[in-house]
C-alpha cells in the first residue's frame, strides 16, 4: 500500500470499513455502453476501480450497460474487453451484461406500478418536454398520471408485447413534477423500441432508460460503491430513490471530475466523427486517444497507470496537461526500452580510408539504464548511413555535428571526420565522404581529443529497410474547438502535420525479426513501437513519443 494521502473516494470506503456499512466489502465496477472505444478518459475510471478493489481485498465487475440497441454493437463489446484487460483491469470471471437483467428490471417496474409509483404515459417526446418545464417552471403533472394500478399494468405488459408503436407510450416513474430537481419530474423508465439487441435479438421491444437501468445493475451485483463522473451527481436522488422504492441492496453512488486531456477530443460521438469521415485511419489510428491507438502506438499499459494515478481523482473539473501522459510513458520507455540505431532520413556516408570490404562488429550498450540489459553487436562497414539532419554544409558554430572539416563520434564505433561532399544536380546533398581514426575504437578518445558531437548510424549493406510514422498531436490547438463556432468546432483545429510516413528509413540489421508491439529507443530520435501493419511485409514502426517534451519549441519554430 503507498503512503500516498488517501484520495475522498478512499476516505470514504475507509469510513465504511471503520462503520462496518458494508461489513467490510468493497464491490466497485467499470460499466462502459458498448457504443464506441475506450478512451484515455476510461482508463481513468478503470484504473481507479480496478485499484479500489485490489487495494481494499474487494471485487470489480466489468459490465456493458447495453441498454441502447439502437447505437450498440458486438465489435465495441469485443474491443472494450480487449482494452480492459490490457490494462490491467482485473474482473476474473465477472463479466456481465446489462441485458441479461431485463428480465429482473422488468419485474421490478410491474413492482412499482403495483405500488403506484410508476404509470403509462402517452404524451408524445415533445408534450413531455413541454410539461416537464425547465429550471425556472415547476413542471405540469400528466393527464395520464393518475390511470389505476389495473390499467398501468395492462398497458405496461402490452407495451411489452409489442402492441404500440415507437413514442406512443412510456413507463415513468411518479415522483414530483414540481421538484426543484428536474431528474425528479416523472422520468421515464422504458420506452418503446422496435430495434434488434446485439444480445437479446428481438425478445424485447421495451427498452429500460439509464436512470431506471443503471441502479438496478449496481444493486443485483451487490456493487457497494458505485462510482461515475461529476455530470451524474443530479441524478444520484433519483437512483436512491429507485432503490428506496424498490427496497433492495442499495450502494452508494459517488461522483468525481472527468478526465479531461489539452490538445484532445475524447467524447465517443466525436471520436465517431473522425473515424466515420476518415480523419483518422479508424479507431485503432495512432493519434486517436483510445486506448487501441495508443496500444498500437506503443504506449504501455503500465504507463497508463502511472499517468492515472498521478493526476488522481478529485470533485473539481480540470484539464490536465497532455506532456504528463507523454511523460508518462517516456518514464517507463526509458527503463525498459532497448537502445537500437535507425536511420529516418538516410545521407550516405563512405569512409574512404576504411579497408574495402572489411566489416567489424562494435558492441553497444542495449540500455545504460538497465545494466541487466547487456550489450550487442552492431555491422560496422566503410558505407554508412548518417541522418540526413546530422550534416550541414555551412553549419554555425554551436552545430556540434558534422560538416566540412568537422569530426565527430559514431556511436560505439570510431571518430569520423568529413573531408569532402558531393551533391546531385539539384544542388542536393547526396553522400559524404569521410576519413575515420583506427585509434578512436569504441568510440573512444586516445589522446584526450574532444567532438562534441555523437551521432547514430548503420551500416548501409547490412540495414533493413523500414517505414516510419511519425505522429504528432491531432489536434494543434490546446483546447481544440475554443474560440470557434459551428457543430464541430474542434475540426478547425485540427493539426495538418500530425502525421509524416518517412517511407525510406534503415534500421540495424537487429531488428530484422521484431514483432508487432515491441518497443525501442532509436538513440537521439525518440521511442518506437513496431506497428501492425508489419505483419503484412516490410518493417513499420510508429513513433511512440519524443526522447523529450519538445512541443512548445517545435510550435515556436513554426
Ligand atoms: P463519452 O462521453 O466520452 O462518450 P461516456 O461517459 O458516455 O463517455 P460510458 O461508456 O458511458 O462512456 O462510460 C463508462 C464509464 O467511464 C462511466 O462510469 C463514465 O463515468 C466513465 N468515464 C467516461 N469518460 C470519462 C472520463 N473522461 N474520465 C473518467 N471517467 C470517464
Ligand atoms: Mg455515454
Amino acid at each position: 500500500m503507498s503512503d500516498a494521502p488517501l484520495n475522498f473516494i478512499e476516505e470514504i470506503i475507509e469510513a465504511d470499513n471503520a462503520s462496518g456499512k458494508w461489513k467490510g466489502r468493497v464491490h466497485t465496477r467499470f460499466p462502459p455502453e458498448p457504443n464506441g472505444y475506450l478512451h484515455i478518459g476510461h482508463a481513468k475510471s478503470i484504473v481507479l476501480n480496478s485499484g479500489l478493489a485490489r487495494r481494499y481485498g474487494g471485487k470489480f465487475n466489468l459490465r456493458f450497460d447495453d441498454t441502447n440497441p439502437e447505437k450498440e454493437e458486438q465489435e465495441y463489446v469485443d474491443s472494450i474487453i480487449r482494452d480492459v484487460k490490457w490494462l490491467g483491469g482485473d474482473f476474473e470471471d465477472r463479466l456481465f451484461y446489462a441485458s441479461d437483467y431485463f428480465g429482473q428490471m422488468y419485474d421490478w417496474a410491474e413492482q412499482l406500478i403495483q405500488k403506484g409509483v410508476a404509470y403509462v404515459c402517452d404524451l408524445n417526446q415533445d408534450q413531455m418536454k413541454e410539461y416537464r418545464g425547465d429550471w425556472n417552471t415547476p413542471g405540469k403533472n400528466s393527464p395520464y398520471r393518475d390511470r389505476s394500478v389495473e390499467e398501468n399494468l395492462d398497458l405496461f405488459r402490452r407495451m411489452r408485447k409489442g402492441e404500440f408503436e415507437p413514442g406512443a407510450k412510456t413507463l415513468r416513474a411518479k415522483i414530483d413534477m414540481t421538484s426543484g430537481n428536474i431528474n425528479l419530474r416523472d422520468p421515464v423508465m422504458y420506452r418503446i423500441l422496435k430495434e434488434s439487441h446485439h444480445r437479446t435479438g428481438d425478445t424485447w421491444c421495451i427498452y429500460p432508460s439509464y436512470d431506471w437501468a443503471h441502479g438496478n445493475e449496481d444493486s443485483i451485483e451487490g456493487i457497494t460503491h458505485s462510482i461515475c463522473t461529476l455530470e451524474f451527481e443530479n441524478h444520484r436522488p433519483l437512483y436512491d430513490w429507485f432503490l428506496d422504492q424498490l427496497g433492495v441492496h442499495h450502494p452508494q453512488q459517488i461522483e468525481f471530475a472527468k478526465l479531461q486531456l489539452t490538445y484532445t477530443v475524447l467524447s465517443k460521438r466525436n471520436m465517431l466523427y473522425l473515424v466515420q469521415n476518415g480523419i483518422t485511419r479508424g479507431w485503432d489510428d495512432p493519434r486517436m486517444p483510445t486506448l487501441s491507438a495508443m496500444r498500437r502506438r506503443g504506449f504501455p499499459p503500465e504507463a497508463i497507470r502511472a499517468f492515472a494515478e498521478d493526476v488522481g481523482v478529485t470533485k473539481v473539473e480540470s484539464v490536465i496537461d497532455i506532456g504528463r501522459l507523454e511523460n508518462a510513458a517516456r518514464d517507463h520507455l526509458n527503463k525498459h526500452a532497448p537502445r537500437r540505431l535507425g536511420v529516418l532520413k538516410p545521407l550516405k556516408v563512405t569512409i574512404t580510408n576504411w579497408p574495402a570490404g572489411q566489416v567489424e562488429e562494435v558492441e553497444v550498450q542495449n540500455n545504460p539504464e538497465d545494466e541487466a540489459a547487456g550489450t550487442r553487436k552492431v555491422p560496422f562497414s566503410g558505407e554508412l548511413f548518417i541522418e540526413r539532419d546530422d550534416f550541414m554544409e555551412d553549419p554555425p558554430k554551436k552545430f556540434f555535428r558534422l560538416g566540412p572539416g568537422r569530426e565527430v563520434r559514431l556511436r560505439g564505433a570510431y571518430f569520423v571526420a568529413c573531408t569532402e561532399f558531393v551533391k546531385d544536380a539539384s544542388g542536393t546533398v547526396v553522400e559524404l565522404k569521410c576519413t575515420y581514426d583506427p585509434a578512436t575504437k569504441g568510440g573512444n578518445s586516445p589522446d584526450g581529443r574532444k567532438v562534441k558531437g555523437t551521432l547514430h548510424w548503420v551500416s548501409a549493406a547490412h540495414a533493413v529497410d523500414a517505414e516510419v510514422r511519425v505522429f504528432d498531436r491531432l489536434f494543434a490547438a490546446e483546447f481544440p474547438g475554443k474560440g470557434h463556432e459551428g457543430e464541430r468546432p474542434f475540426l478547425k483545429d485540427l493539426n495538418p502535420n500530425s502525421l509524416e510516413i518517412l517511407k525510406g528509413a534503415k534500421v540495424e540489421p537487429s531488428l530484422a525479426g521484431a514483432a508487432a508491439g515491441d518497443r525501442f529507443q532509436f538513440e537521439r530520435l525518440g521511442y518506437f513501437t513496431v506497428d501492425l501493419d508489419s505483419k503484412s511485409g516490410g518493417l513499420v514502426f510508429n513513433r511512440t513519443v519524443t526522447l523529450k517534451d519538445t512541443w512548445a519549441k517545435e510550435q515556436a519554430k513554426g
